[in-house]
């Protein structure tokens, strides 16, 4: 590892609130303890026993992939809700269309919107820093480009409002159709909305988050949005935001 990157490294645990750091492998003699070694334990955990593995256990052996273009070209100047009003850009989605791991979000911002790629603002920057940090910092070579990422809507709300139900459900079945053209070993939801899409569940993210979850036999990480953990200083938020991805990466890519 560089200097830069670990000085990237330790910018990012100074972010997520850490004020000390260990060694990762302790002097001979000494073993760790129990708080480290549940810590450690906590992040290989996989999904419960019993869940499939990933959708493709369900899907018929030889049965093809939707193309990911064939599902955005569907969607080229879509005027299906409202929210096509406001639109600069339409935010189809970024990354390998063959992901292990799909991030999804709640909806475009400005940024986004100016853009047409989704989580490229501030809070994209963090779930970056995020992914790309915690897979260095676990030995992983993952970079943003081997995921992919994308939105339950895939037009900007007013205001970045929260898009309504309607809408919701409106856009939805594409990323559906997306998630299942990628196929991925695992999905990360980031936030309460983009939860309530794919889980249909009404319970908050703070009771959600850290626990596998399932949409379609494929396991589902419920975490915080990085828009979330960027109000005001919250290190608790940040820390298991961290302990919720080291957990996903564990199970996707050790
Ligand atoms: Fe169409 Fe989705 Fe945009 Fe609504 S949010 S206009 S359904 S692409």
């Amino acid at each position: 590892m560089t200097a830069e990157q670990i000085r990237r490294l330790l910018l990012f645990y100074q972010d997520l609130g850490f004020t000390e750091l260990f060694r990762r492998d302790p002097p001979a003699g000494q073993r760790e303890s129990p708080p480290q070694k549940a810590a450690a334990r906590e992040a290989s955990e996989g999904p419960p026993p019993g869940m499939p593995a990933s959708l493709l256990d369900h899907i018929a052996a030889g049965e093809p992939r939707e193309p990911l273009a064939q599902i955005e070209a569907e969607l080229a100047g879509c005027t299906r809700c409202r929210l096509h009003k406001g639109r600069t850009n339409l935010v189809f989605g970024v990354g390998n269309p063959q992901a292990q791991l799909v991030f999804v979000g709640e909806g475009p911002g400005a940024e986004e919107d100016a853009q047409g790629i989704p989580f490229v603002g501030r809070a994209g920057q963090l779930l970056t820093q995020m992914i790309e940090n915690t897979a260095a910092r676990e030995g992983l070579p993952l970079k943003r480009g081997d995921v992919y990422i994308c939105n339950v809507v895939k037009c900007r709300p007013p205001e970045n409002r929260t898009p309504e139900k309607d809408e919701m459900d409106t856009c939805s079945p594409f990323l559906f159709r997306q998630l299942e053209s990628i196929r991925p070993k695992a999905i990360c939801v980031l936030g309460g909305t983009a939860a309530r899409a794919l889980l249909n569940t009404s319970t908050g993210i703070t009771q959600l988050r850290g626990k596998w979850q399932n949409w379609r036999g494929i396991p589902v990480m419920p975490t915080y949005h990085p828009s979330f953990l960027l109000r005001g200083y919250n290190a608790a938020y940040k820390r298991e935001a961290w302990d919720d991805l080291k957990k996903l990466l564990h199970y996707v890519y050790g």
